[in-house]
């Protein structure tokens, strides 16, 4: 394309975005920056006199905020490989004040694939990330609010069951039964909306020390064997051939998702079926560990299987089966296994069983600092 084509393209582009409610500019294959639109000259306060001539990304405009690694990675994408960048970055108005965008730059480039100019929209997203917050924030505050009656509730409850203050019949322990599981489901959906708003807010502590893994699971596979044994489904352990010996783990991260894990597998096999649940330890061919919870119970139907981790998100054949899950489980697992460097997917078919896996690093867990603890 002879250059004075594309410029004739590039003035029709900037007719097209020059009204536009988002910041774009474009600028030349060295980032100097040859156009900004009128939004460009609101969100950043900066005229546009001010900024065209100027390197894109340099701290006397609106840039140059974000570590280094954020523009080398960047500037990777969009010169070398040639792609799009999206995301999330620290811009800073002419005033001072600081503010969020989310970035999308692309290369355009000639039609021996050279490229000629990067065109970066930007959308000022300080707003939506405060009222994000805020929402995060209140939903922490208010289950915070919640625990202290509910623990009030729990302890009556229980003490009129035991029989303390006097007999109760048998159709009143029913009830109170029913009850007590009732508020028991409560303390559940609160402690996950406080650990779900704890994770958004910030990063989680992840603190390993050495543990013998093998031991830590068959532990946790007893306890939940116990809890679940109305229900009928079994679980079983299969430990890894060879011993492990102690690797650094965070105890109760792990707990958690396991807890999890092995809970779902139990409630989403029906209780006529022969149930089983089993427990492995492996290690992949790159020597990571994975550990697999096996079910033989309902599965999950493929169109729900994309949405499987999404918060608050329950299959349709799980709702019939266990009314009184909160959908929350997966995503704070999901959230607390890639903080300590892991990945966790799954495998199912709808009748036929699920199996989750888990994987945590050949060394062991990650050490991530952080301010945040589960509830
Ligand atoms: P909850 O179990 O409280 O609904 P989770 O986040 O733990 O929430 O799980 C989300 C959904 O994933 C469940 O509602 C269910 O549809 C599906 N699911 C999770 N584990 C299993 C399993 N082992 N078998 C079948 N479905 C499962």
């Amino acid at each position: 394309m002879p250059p004075d084509k594309t410029q004739a393209e590039l003035q029709k582009f900037k007719l097209a975005v020059e009204n536009a409610s988002d910041h774009i500019i474009i600028t030349d294959e060295n980032a100097v920056i040859v156009y900004a639109n009128k939004a460009a000259e609101k969100v950043t306060g900066f005229s546009r006199s001010e900024i065209i001539g100027q390197k894109a990304g340099t701290k006397s405009l609106w840039g140059g905020l974000m570590p280094k690694e954020f523009y080398v990675k960047m500037w990777e994408t969009l010169k070398t490989k040639k792609r799009a960048f999206t995301g999330e970055l620290q811009n800073r108005r002419k005033n001072g004040e600081i503010y969020t965008a989310l970035a999308s730059i692309s290369p355009i480039m000639d039609e021996k694939g050279n490229v000629r100019f990067f065109v970066g929209i930007e959308r000022d997203i300080t707003k939506e990330k405060e009222v994000d917050r805020a929402k995060t924030e209140f939903v922490s505050m208010a289950s915070h609010q919640l625990r202290t009656p509910l623990t009030t509730i729990n302890w009556y409850i229980e003490m009129l069951l035991s029989g303390d203050v006097g007999k109760v019949t048998p159709e009143q322990a029913r009830y109170l039964q029913e009850v007590y599981n009732g508020s028991q489901r409560m303390v559940r959906l609160v402690n996950d909306l406080l650990n779900v708003s704890r994770l958004e807010t910030g990063k989680l502590l992840v603190e390993p020390v050495p543990t013998d893994l093998e031991k830590f699971v068959e532990s946790a596979v007893a306890e939940s064997s116990l809890a679940g044994r109305e229900s009928g489904v079994k679980v079983v352990f299969k430990p890894l051939a060879g011993s492990l010996g102690k690797i650094p783990l965070d105890p109760e991260l792990l707990q958690q998702v396991l807890r999890n894990l092995i809970g779902n597998a139990q409630r989403y096999t029906p209780s006529n079926k022969d149930g089983v649940v089993a427990v492995t330890i492996d290690k992949s061919r790159d020597g990571e560990i994975v550990i697999s919870i096996k079910d033989n119970g309902i599965g999950i139907p493929k169109e729900d299987q994309p949405l499987i981790f999404e918060r608050f998100y329950r299959a349709s054949n799980a709702q019939e089966l266990a009314a009184g899950g909160t959908g929350l489980g997966l995503y704070i697992s999901k959230l607390i296994v890639e903080s300590w460097g892991g990945k966790i997917w799954f495998e199912s078919q709808e009748g036929g069983g699920t199996t989750f896996y888990v994987t945590i690093p050949s060394k062991g867990m990650k050490r991530q600092m952080g301010e945040k603890k589960l509830a």
